[in-house]
């Protein structure tokens, strides 16, 4: 993992656990490989939730880059809980798709 457990409870369960940190910190289109690796984490929504609360400014965190969290932070710039409302738009996604 490339954060130390900082109490949340998730992030000792992420895919990521055994990876080298350095590869989440990389550019260009190496981004998107690092990005599919977060697809399948059970703990995504949290790591994402906690990247855009405390306005990590490098890496992929999540499945997202630094640019596409500073995006989401402009569009949506008065969110004060980040986890809800990704887990209510992944809810809303997944009731569409059924
Ligand atoms: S979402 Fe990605 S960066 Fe976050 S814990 Fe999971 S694998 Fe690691």
């Amino acid at each position: 993992m490339r954060r130390v457990d900082d109490g949340m409870g998730w992030a000792g369960r992420g895919l990521c656990t055994n990876l080298d940190p350095d590869a989440f910190f990389v550019q260009g289109a190496e981004q998107q490989q690092v990005k599919a690796r977060c697809g399948p984490c059970p703990v995504r929504l949290e790591c994402l939730a906690d990247a855009l609360e405390n306005r990590m400014e490098f890496g992929v965190w999540g499945g997202m880059t630094e640019r596409e969290r500073r995006r989401l932070l402009r569009q949506t710039p008065n969110v004060s809980d980040w986890l809800s409302l990704l887990q209510e738009a992944e809810q809303s996604r997944s009731h569409r798709s059924a």
